[in-house]
């Protein structure tokens, strides 16, 4: 096979729309690298693969660690390439730029799908800000749309501001919890609550299938008090066991009802233009940002005004103004 600067765009498109994964996972690479020549190639291979796109259903799933999410996510998407689809997993874990290692990222997750032909699994883009891995995680979903996968799940922990940027480019939100941990344990903010449009209880088996039970009445009262949602779905609460496999096709089977309602009363696609539009506003942000900065007077003009600012000869205000005025 070709290294990845001799393969053409073309071929690129052509291998990727084929699903053939091998082209698939040197693309993401490519999408993922910071290197601006990588980055051009893969914007290229975007463009022609955006055609092919928007046609999986994107399903969010959060939880705090523990929760059971990469368990889940193995028995829920076999249960999916069981049905015939295919399933791509891609994750959005902020962390990995703050830490060594990720929290969700080790390669024992998730076994059994790895090998699974109809799966496609990816971890999260490291040494990111939240920015980075958003804009590389959307570009992702596209290539992995153009190679025919039918359902796109995004991982990400609950425990930061990673859940607000997968809700904005899913279709559908999920948050895992457990029944016995209080929501402060857990470390689920009421934003999130509020953002799911389903909440499943896990590891409702053995001696917890009480307090699951118990959990899933309180729960479904205190969703009652949120406000209607913009797509008129009632959002659920349900128990399930990843590790029993239980309640997991009733899952599939409430994601399905949410899609009909959505595409029906258009709320599905109301809420992808939006998505479309925030795209487009970072795409400009993220570009005007990164020509500036990569700008050869500029980049000479920020370093005297840091040294100018250490000596106290110029104010961070002034300076960034005068750079600013740059022209390029
Ligand atoms: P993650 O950190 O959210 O990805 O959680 P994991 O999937 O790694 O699961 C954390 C632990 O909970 C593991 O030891 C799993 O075996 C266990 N676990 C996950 N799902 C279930 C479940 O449905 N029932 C029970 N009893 N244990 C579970």
């Amino acid at each position: 096979m070709n290294s990845i600067h001799n393969t053409s765009v073309d071929e690129f498109v052509k291998e990727i729309l084929n699903n053939n994964i091998s082209y698939l996972s040197r693309a993401i690479t490519l999408v993922e690298s910071n290197n601006l020549k990588h980055q051009a190639k893969a914007h290229q291979i975007l463009e022609k693969c955006l055609p092919h796109s928007n046609n999986s259903i994107r399903i969010g799933i959060t939880g705090v660690p523990g929760v059971g999410k990469s368990t889940f996510i193995e028995v829920f998407g076999k249960y999916l390439t069981g049905l015939g689809k295919k399933v791509a997993v891609l994750a959005i874990d902020p962390s990995s730029s703050i830490q060594k290692g990720s929290i969700l990222g080790d390669k024992t997750r998730m076994q059994t799908l790895v090998n699974d032909d109809n799966a496609f699994i990816r971890p999260s883009p490291s040494g990111e800000s939240l920015g980075g891995v958003a804009r590389k995680t959307r570009e992702t979903i596209t290539l992995c749309e153009a190679a025919g996968h039918d359902v796109i799940i995004i991982e990400t922990v609950g425990v930061g501001q990673s859940e607000t940027t997968v809700h904005s480019m899913v279709d559908f939100f999920l948050l895992l919890k457990l029944a016995n941990a209080g929501d402060e344990l857990q470390g689920i903010k009421r934003g999130i609550i509020e953002m799911a449009d389903a909440i499943a209880i896990n590891k409702a088996d053995g001696l917890n299938v009480k307090e699951t039970n118990l959990a899933k009445t309180e729960f479904a009262r205190a969703l009652h008090l949120f406000p209607a949602k913009e797509s008129d779905w009632i959002p659920k609460v349900v128990t399930c066991s990843a590790t029993e496999n239980i309640g997991i096709k009733e899952i599939y089977e409430m994601i399905t009802e949410y899609f009909t309602l959505t595409q029906k009363n258009g709320y599905f696609y109301q809420k992808r233009n939006f998505q479309n539009k925030n795209w487009l506003f970072e795409t400009i942000d993220n570009e005007l940002k990164s020509d500036f900065y990569q700008n050869d007077t500029i980049q000479k003009e920020i370093v005297k005004s840091i040294k100018m600012i250490e000596n106290q000869e110029i104010n961070p205000f002034h300076a960034a103004k005068k750079i600013l005025k740059i022209k390029r």
